[in-house]
């Protein structure tokens, strides 16, 4: 490591432009995507705003140490999907829910009553196309000018990338799960 100056001026001007809402994607292979996601609701959240998180890959029923906490500090948050394909039995009941789940996070956008609204894993059911990227694109495009919307997933679409403000790509540099470490409470779910 090499050691250098701390800087001792500003480093950029003050921003002219009007404060609106925001598409913010989280994408890449590294850890944090999700997290960092449920980081920005708990930001929101404090400063006393209305936050509601989707989550396209997990059950209802989902138990997690967020699923918990959102509980206990009033973050509602949604499973909408039956767990991760290799897990579902039926596909195209997968896609269905993914249909289902897409229709109840659209009005809650359009809604305008949220500041903000998390997709959290909603590159999955775009990618294996159970949604059509066209209305996902729409419905970020056309919603009501202060909501945050926050997407989340590997792979997101370069298309959701363009129209998008903040794009943040988790590179992997390394995983614990490569070196055997099973997936653990507190840190994984
Ligand atoms: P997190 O929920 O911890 O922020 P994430 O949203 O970036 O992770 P996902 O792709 O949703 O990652 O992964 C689901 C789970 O797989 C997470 O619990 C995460 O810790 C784990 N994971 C993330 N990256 C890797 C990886 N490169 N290899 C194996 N497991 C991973
Ligand atoms: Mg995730």
């Amino acid at each position: 490591m090499q050691i250098e100056a701390a800087p001792t001026e500003k480093r950029y001007e003050k921003p002219e432009g009007e404060r609106r809402g925001l598409i913010i994607v989280n994408t890449g292979d590294g850890k944090g995507k999700s997290t960092a996601a449920f980081g920005l609701a708990l930001r929101a959240h404090g400063r006393g705003k209305a936050v509601k998180i989707y989550q396209f890959m997990k059950v209802p029923t989902a138990r997690f140490g967020e699923h918990r906490m959102f509980e206990q500090i009033g973050i509602p948050i949604e499973g909408l999907g039956d767990g991760f394909s290799w897990k579902s039995q039926d596909l195209e009941h997968s896609a269905q829910l993914a249909r289902d789940g897409w229709e109840k996070a659209r009005a809650t956008i359009m809604g305008g009553e949220h500041f903000m609204v998390v997709l959290d894993e909603i590159t999955y059911p775009l990618i294996y196309g159970w949604l059509p990227l066209e209305g996902v694109l729409q419905t970020l495009r056309d919603r009501p000018k202060d909501v945050h919307v926050v997407l989340t997933g590997r792979r997101c679409p370069e298309e959701i990338n363009e129209l998008a403000d903040t794009v943040t790509e988790m590179k992997l540099i390394k995983h614990a799960f490569k070196a055997g470490v099973p997936a653990q409470r507190g840190i994984e779910d």
